[in-house]
């Protein structure tokens, strides 16, 4: 029997812990008014569960600057799944009912400790019951008010169990909606490992989707990148790619797409745009990523800022993508010729609209 002590204790302790976590992560979401489905409880799994880690600093920029959103939470979370981002998706579907299962079973506990806890009153009542009426002493009349106040603090923590056991039973049902949800979204998106963009499969896709439709199409290539490689490390280059991705993300709007073609280079379709709208996105992407300091994660080492290219390329609906993909290639040649760090249109652009 001795030796089954520490293996249920140290089982105890985990749960404990998860048990902590999982409130925190909770409190955390609905404390900041977010939905929490699997990948905003991925993100603040990170966040809370393991401090020093990559995922927790990405975090940790968003909490900072006040501007928590389920959007930038799920870029994080695809960001720190693995390639398998199925299984990593499931995996923490999992752990979100594994999660919520324990603060079931911990307000079980609690629950029994209450049921536990009335006996004992009422046995104390029954007791005070019996002492002789007639001449109460001080001492039973202080022991029926302090059973009294005990009675009336379990009725207010049973009450506050049964709330919180509902807004549970409520976030249960939601998850799995999302569960749902997220696992179409999945079959249908074909996304890059490293950055959690679309990867060239997907972009493919949303540009034949565009077919026959106006849309711009932008083209980004980080310069020098070589370099960085091989003053930084292998390593610092996939950090500063995934930054770069991230930061292409914030640059646009919800209905546009961004894709990592392969190595430093990107994609962007930005629909129902033409060059005067495309040229003012193209423009924050290249401020944007030339204003950042970039450091290595793990050390805090500098390495400074980095530029990117751009090439544009505009249909009006009677050019296919590929021609886009051709035209938006060669602007991207022009402005690497014309010395890097700048934007390029296409020169004969078919549409113009500068809306
Ligand atoms: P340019 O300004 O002309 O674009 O110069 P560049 O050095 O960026 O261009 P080049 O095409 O010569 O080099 C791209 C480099 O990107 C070479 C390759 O080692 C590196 N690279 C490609 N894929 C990855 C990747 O996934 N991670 C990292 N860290 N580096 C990559
Ligand atoms: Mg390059
Ligand atoms: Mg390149």
């Amino acid at each position: 029997m001795q030796s089954e002590a520490p293996t249920a204790s140290s089982r105890e302790t985990k749960v404990t812990a998860s048990l902590l976590l999982a409130t925190r992560i909770v409190e955390f979401a609905l404390g900041n008014d977010l939905v929490l489905d699997p990948q905003v409880f991925a993100a603040f799994h990170a966040y809370l569960g393991d401090p020093d880690g990559e995922a927790a600093a990405e975090v940790a920029v968003l909490v900072e600057a006040g501007c928590l959103s389920e959007k930038g939470l799920h870029e994080i979370a695809v960001r720190i799944a693995p390639p398998d981002a199925r299984r990593r998706t499931q995996t923490v579907q999992q752990g979100v009912a594994d999660s919520l299962a324990a603060i079931t079973e911990g307000m079980d506990a609690h629950a029994a400790a209450l049921d536990e806890d009335e006996r004992i009153v009422g046995r104390i009542e029954q007791s005070l019951a019996a002492l002789p009426s007639a001449k109460p002493g001080p001492l039973a009349g202080a022991l029926r008010a302090i059973v009294s106040l005990h009675r009336q603090r379990l009725a207010a923590q049973r009450a506050a169990i049964c709330e919180f056991g509902a807004s549970l039973r409520a976030e249960q049902v939601r998850i799995l909606e999302l569960r749902r949800e997220l696992e179409a979204l999945r079959t249908e998106t074909t996304l890059d490992g490293l950055t959690g963009l679309l990867n060239r499969r997907g972009l493919d896709a949303h540009l034949s989707a565009q077919n026959g439709t106006a849309f711009t199409l932008l083209m980004i290539d980080i310069d020098h990148f070589k370099s960085i490689n091989d003053r930084f490390g292998h390593p610092a280059g996939d950090g500063i790619i995934k930054s770069v991705g991230a930061m292409l993300r914030h640059c646009v709007r919800e209905r546009d797409f961004v894709a990592r073609m392969g190595g430093e280079e990107f994609a962007v379709i930005l629909p129902a745009t033409g060059e005067g709208a495309a040229d003012i996105v193209a423009a924050r992407i290249r401020a944007s990523v030339a204003a950042r300091r970039f450091v290595k994660r793990h050390t805090g080492e500098p390495i400074g800022s980095v530029t990117v290219s751009i090439g544009g390329a505009c249909g009006d609906g009677a050019v296919g993508g590929d021609v886009l993909m051709e035209r938006a290639d060669q602007a991207l040649y022009a402005s690497k010729r014309g010395g890097r760090d700048r934007v390029t249109f296409f020169a004969d652009n078919a549409w113009n609209m500068a809306s």
